[in-house]
């Protein structure tokens, strides 16, 4: 695993307490505390923020989700071992403060977190033939007509037919793929979601979310899911549990797997 640059600004107001656990930046660099300008008071504005974002996860938080060792999108036991994530990004009205600032990209976001699921190789790789059956469709129906439109005579015999014959095979085939790749994803994803939540919008932890306040942040494909092998570390939302687990009197829980050898930790 890559390791992280040290949080090592001793001087900042923030140093190793609960808030930069939370806040979860890699680097001091690329805390929003880096863009401090003289006047302002960013270490309290930024502490009021974080306590805010904890105010608006659920009881449980979001960190077990990537945390489990066993799939949290199957929905019967036994479930399949975690080797992936299926990412879903969410956002927050809230805090003002941040969706001002960010009016410029997308108007009404304050904070923005994933969803990362621990996923098994089963629920993964069934999002993925889902996502790829209306291409897939279609081009298996290209590769069986190709022997057709490559030989003389099977063209001969076609065109004798009617001449327009070919073109109208031609669309049939990619169109007619393509809608028929459509009908069976449906099918196949209501058969998906009788033990595996495979509208994630439909889980448990996403439910939760949204009733504070949380909105998926869909794309082209609807709620499909990012699935990467590796979760997102950084960022707010991402922390692990142990971060929200700190008394706001404790420093940083250390995580000895992702600190440098090198790094020293003040007691
Ligand atoms: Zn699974």
């Amino acid at each position: 695993m890559e390791k992280p640059a040290a949080k090592n600004n001793t001087a900042c107001a923030l140093f190793q307490s609960r808030a930069c656990a939370i806040l979860n930046s890699e680097t001091c660099e690329s805390c929003p505390l880096a863009s401090e300008r003289p006047g302002q008071n960013q270490a309290e504005l930024v502490k009021e923020n974080v306590a805010l974002f904890e105010s608006l996860l659920p009881d449980e938080g979001v960190a077990y989700l990537f945390e489990s060792g066993t799939c949290t999108v199957c929905k019967n036991e036994p479930k399949g071992s975690a080797d992936r994530f299926a990412i879903l990004d969410f956002g927050h009205h809230e805090p003002e403060e941040i969706q001002v600032r960010r009016l410029l990209q997308r108007s009404g976001v304050g904070f923005m977190m994933p969803l990362q699921f621990a996923c098994c190789r089963k629920c993964g790789r069934r999002f993925v033939l889902s996502a790829y059956l209306p291409l897939l469709v279609p081009t298996v129906l290209t590769a069986v007509m190709i022997p057709l439109f490559v030989s003389p005579h099977l063209m001969q015999l076609v065109k004798s037919a009617a001449v327009w014959l070919p073109f109208v095979l031609v669309l049939l085939t990619a169109g007619g793929g393509y809608l028929l790749g459509k009908f069976l994803q449906q099918r196949l994803n209501r058969q998906f979601e009788q033990d595996m939540y495979f509208d994630l919008l439909s889980h448990p932890a996403s439910k939760a979310l949204m009733e504070k306040g949380w909105f998926p942040l869909l794309d082209r494909s609807g709620s499909a899911p990012i699935l990467s092998r590796r979760r997102i570390e950084y960022g707010l939302g991402n922390a692990p549990s142990g971060a929200y687990a700190v008394k706001t009197e404790d420093k940083i829980p250390v995580n000895t797997e992702e600190i440098p050898e090198n790094r020293e930790i003040a007691d």
